[in-house]
């Protein structure tokens, strides 16, 4: 299934960096895409929900994944991080063929999902959470001075447990939890749920920071507007396809039809 994951293909960034505009990455002329999907189709059970997707997320890009309710875009990522393995198709991260890897390999090579819902550990504290970040004997005092430089607000919450926090400082310690261990490829599930549009921007405006330092997002909204203001490409998925792909701008205005003709 897995020919080829013994080695990390992502860039080996240090996300202390990501404070300063200095040490920016350039695109390697002819370098794959981060991350390609071809043809892929997935099930659950008998029910096929996706029918052959086709994505592709060059590299230091983020790409916009759009579409309605139950178009497949959380399985379209559920798929790239290994959680859900195709029935048809490949998955590629960096030129390789990594159709049906387990999540733990494809974390291996820098694929890190930030999932809907946040994904941080409630009951523990800010710290503990990083702790859990911690891999490789990666010490937890690195890990904090990074997240902390990322996101100033989490270090003044240090203590505080994560479930006291409000949604925005959640959501930031969970994309610092991702961002501390300097992925290649960044899954973002619907990272604007619940939260207020100020708070949606300062997020989106360091995802796009940090794929001037290599990093490739794809990033699921249901909601497009913030999205659209930092990808370099957008796609629109509607019954488990992509019905279009190209310039934000482009796509923003195929957008109310897309959404319009899904509920039919
Ligand atoms: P949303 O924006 O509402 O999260 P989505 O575009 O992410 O939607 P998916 O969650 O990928 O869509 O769902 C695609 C289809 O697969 C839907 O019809 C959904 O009902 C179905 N589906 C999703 N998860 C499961 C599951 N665990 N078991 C069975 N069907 C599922």
């Amino acid at each position: 299934m897995n020919p080829d994951l013994s080695k990390s293909g992502g860039p080996d960034i240090d996300i202390s960096s990501l404070l300063s505009d200095d040490d920016v990455v350039a695109p390697v002329a002819g370098a794959p895409p981060a991350l390609e999907l071809r043809g892929v189709t997935a099930a659950y059970g008998k029910i096929e929900v996706l029918h052959g997707v086709d994505l592709v997320v060059p590299a230091g890009k983020v790409v916009a994944l759009l579409g309605p309710n139950g178009a497949g875009k959380t399985t379209t990522l559920c798929v790239a991080s290994g959680q859900m393995c195709p029935t048809a198709g490949e998955v590629h991260v960096a030129g390789r063929r990594v159709t049906g890897a387990a999540p733990s390999a494809l974390a291996a090579i820098g694929v890190c999902t930030v999932p809907e819902g946040r994904g941080v550990f409630r009951s523990l504290t800010v710290r503990e959470n990083l702790r859990m970040a911690t891999y490789r004997g990666v010490k937890l005092a690195d890990v904090e001075d990074k997240a902390y430089g990322i996101f100033p607000r989490l270090g003044a919450r240090r203590d505080q447990l994560a479930g006291t926090m409000s949604g925005g400082e959640q959501q930031m310690l969970s994309l610092a939890r991702a961002l501390v261990t300097d992925p290649a490829v960044l899954l973002l599930d619907e990272l604007s749920m619940g939260l207020a549009p100020i708070i949606v921007d300062e997020l989106y405006q360091q995802v796009q920071r940090i794929t001037r330092h290599g990093v490739s997002v794809l990033v699921v909204e249901q909601f497009a507007r913030t999205v659209l203001g930092v990808a370099d490409v957008a796609a629109i998925m509607a019954h488990g396809r992509i019905t279009s792909v190209g310039d934000p701008s482009t796509i923003e205005s195929e957008l109310s039809a897309a959404y319009l003709g899904a509920s039919s």
